[in-house]
């Protein structure tokens, strides 16, 4: 066994270790984690005992999970739109593929907190009926493997996936999204990356990580995105929008500017979706809105993530901007960053 896979079998997976790691009362927490199993790699855990460390609302399970208050477990209507079992396949250029079911820790927000640790997993013939689906169908350029994190498969898993994708000559490029830069930057192995930079020479590979804080931006994240790149892979990252965790324009702005040095580009800031048992992470529309306004007055461009919502029953991730167009026309007005309204001699087509 790898010494990542050795790590992760250490994961912290039940309260009682978890309150040998921060004082916590954990009783009332037993239905939580019932319910929404608990996970956190031995990397986290050990960060979660500096206090007020923005991991600990991150992973550390709360009452509040329980509270559905009339929320949707699937508000992006995945499970029916799935084309086939584990393929989400919203959009005609570009599909979504399930290849795992857990990760090296469970985010308390998970969107797919309906499944991501509560299945017994993802069976390979699920894995290879999606890719037939996905080989059989011209119109697919783009596939996106996702879960789960897609890095908890063995390499040799993953490089068998990597490998039919590989061979459909329609798919012309592949992303893996995965979280295991911060959760076990372990994980990131000279081996995994050589087999990502063979596959990146024949189809470009993207990586999207996944990071909310400045606080993660550690050692060991930093060290697994630069190997990474040396291997060859694009680096993107997307961050969940998190009440009391990260809403606040210079905690955003510091991440999106650290990143941006590591050569990994803010692509998208998430507004958390309408999941159930995740109501206290959210903050309002408006409340996003004002916050990339005020980032962009921040940040160069190159920093700058796009602020997105999944629209609910499955439309779609549609851009969230203040509105720049006052009015149109010859004499239009354009309403700058700073909220300044500035004429502009537009062109009438
Ligand atoms: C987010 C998402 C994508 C990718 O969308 P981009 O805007 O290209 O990043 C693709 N499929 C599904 C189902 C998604 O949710």
């Amino acid at each position: 066994m790898e010494p990542w896979q050795q790590l992760n079998r250490r994961a912290c997976r039940d309260l009682a270790t978890l309150a040998q790691h921060l004082s916590l009362d954990t009783a009332p927490l037993a239905a939580v984690v019932e319910r929404y199993p608990l996970r956190l790699s031995a990397p986290l855990l050990e960060q979660l005992a500096t206090a007020g460390n923005p991991l600990t609302a991150q992973f550390v399970p709360q009452e509040a999970e329980l509270d559905a208050a009339g929320q949707p477990d699937d508000p992006l209507a995945e499970e029916s739109l799935a084309a086939v079992p584990q393929l989400v396949h919203r959009y005609a250029n570009r599909a979504l593929l399930l290849v795992a079911d857990s990760c090296f820790a469970y985010c308390r927000f998970c969107t797919r907190k309906r499944r991501v640790g509560r299945t017994r997993g993802i069976s390979f013939g699920e894995i290879e009926r999606a890719l037939d689906h996905i080989a059989a169908t011209p119109a697919i350029r783009e596939v996106i493997l996702s879960g789960g994190d897609p890095l908890v498969m063995s390499d040799a898993l993953l490089g068998q996936i990597l490998q039919r994708l590989a061979a459909m000559p329609q798919v012309r490029l592949v992303r893996i999204g995965s979280r295991a830069p911060l959760t076990l930057p372990e994980r990131i192995t000279p081996r995994l990356c050589n087999l990502l930079a063979r596959h990146n020479e024949r189809q470009p590979l993207y990586l999207l990580t996944h990071f909310n804080h400045p606080a993660e931006l550690t050692a060991g994240p930093r060290q697994a995105c630069a190997d990474l790149r040396a291997a060859g892979l694009s680096l993107l990252n997307q961050t969940v929008l998190l009440r009391g965790i990260n809403d606040e324009v210079a905690t955003l702005a510091e991440l999106c500017y650290q990143l941006t040095c590591w050569h990994v580009r803010p692509y998208y800031l998430h507004q958390m979706d309408l999941t159930a048992g995740t109501a206290h992470f959210r903050t309002s529309l408006a409340r996003g809105i004002a916050l990339i306004e005020a980032l962009r007055r921040e940040l160069p461009g190159l920093a700058l993530p796009r602020f997105v919502v999944d629209l609910p029953g499955g439309l779609g991730k549609m851009p969230l901007e203040p509105d720049a167009l006052v009015s149109p026309g010859p004499a239009a007005l354009l309403r700058s960053p700073t909220g300044a309204l500035v004429p502009y001699p537009d062109l009438v087509d």
